[in-house]
């Protein structure tokens, strides 16, 4: 059975059931409604490069992965649509990687933390960080720059799927590693991302995973190059070529 009544063959089957989960979400109590916009604007750069990762994006998704292997501290950030959207995913990457998971919310109330970390709880998470809060990112007001002093905190790479730009520049100014996924190119996160990774949460988590586990294998020095030979803005440059001229090649 799937979780929403759309028959699997409808041309829009993922984008529908993505919507669901994101409605589901806001429902439960675990994504705000500034989520529903977020989703939104996703979905229109989704459209664009034809609900497919394409190879740039691939790339990104495995330098991803040689980055959080290499990783002393590995942190996945999660707020409330990546807890609504692939909550299982996260957990799956974090056993792959062994990285900490941490709530980490734009519109952070105790309500929505507790949710989540509930949800997490019920997709497999042990130990889910981000309710201490005893840390602090600089230069951000006070309840945004709340995180956990032994998660995120300590971390020196961390995964923030659909961060904000601020908060995403901020973590950048504190020297840490940063993947971002974010369907948009040109916004702030992808900006200021040591890897930016333009492809949707959906289809870019498993990704990862698959890529961490078939690089599991390889020796630090394999990995480091892999890491030294991404390009940052040419992953950027492709990504905004393939949106303004529709998908891949
Ligand atoms: P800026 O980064 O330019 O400051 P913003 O972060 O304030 O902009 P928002 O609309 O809050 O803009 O951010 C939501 C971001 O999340 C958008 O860039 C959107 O493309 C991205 N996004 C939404 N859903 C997904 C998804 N399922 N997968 C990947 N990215 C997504
Ligand atoms: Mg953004």
């Amino acid at each position: 059975m799937s979780e929403v009544e759309v028959p699997e063959s409808h041309p829009r089957y993922e984008s529908l059931l993505t919507r669901h989960r994101i409605e589901a979400g806001v429902e439960k109590g675990i994504t705000s409604k500034q989520g529903l916009i977020a989703q939104g604007r996703g979905e229109a750069f989704d459209y664009l490069l034809g609900e497919e990762t394409t190879d740039s994006a691939d790339a990104a998704e495995r330098v991803a992965a040689a980055h959080l292997l290499l990783a002393d501290h590995p942190v996945l950030s999660i707020n409330g649509n990546v807890a609504a959207l692939c909550p299982g995913e996260m957990v799956d990457l974090a056993d792959a990687v062994d990285a900490d998971v941490e709530v980490n919310l734009f519109n952070r109330t105790d309500e929505r933390m507790r949710a989540i970390v509930d949800h997490l709880r019920d997709h497999g998470a042990d130990e889910v960080k981000g309710l201490e809060a005893d840390g602090r990112i600089p230069g951000l007001d006070h309840e945004r720059a709340k995180v956990d002093a032994d998660g995120i905190g300590d971390a020196d790479v961390v995964l923030v799927p659909l961060e904000d730009g601020d908060r995403a520049e901020a973590l950048a100014e504190m020297g840490k590693t940063e993947l971002v996924i974010d369907l948009n190119p040109l916004s702030r996160s992808a900006r200021t991302a040591t890897v930016p990774i333009v492809d949707n949460i959906i289809r870019a988590v498993p990704n990862v995973t698959a890529h961490a586990r078939e690089l599991r294998g390889a020796s630090r020095e394999e990995l480091e190059d892999i890491v030294a030979a991404f390009d940052r803005e040419a992953a950027l440059a492709d990504a905004e070529r393939a949106i303004r001229e529709g998908g891949d090649d």
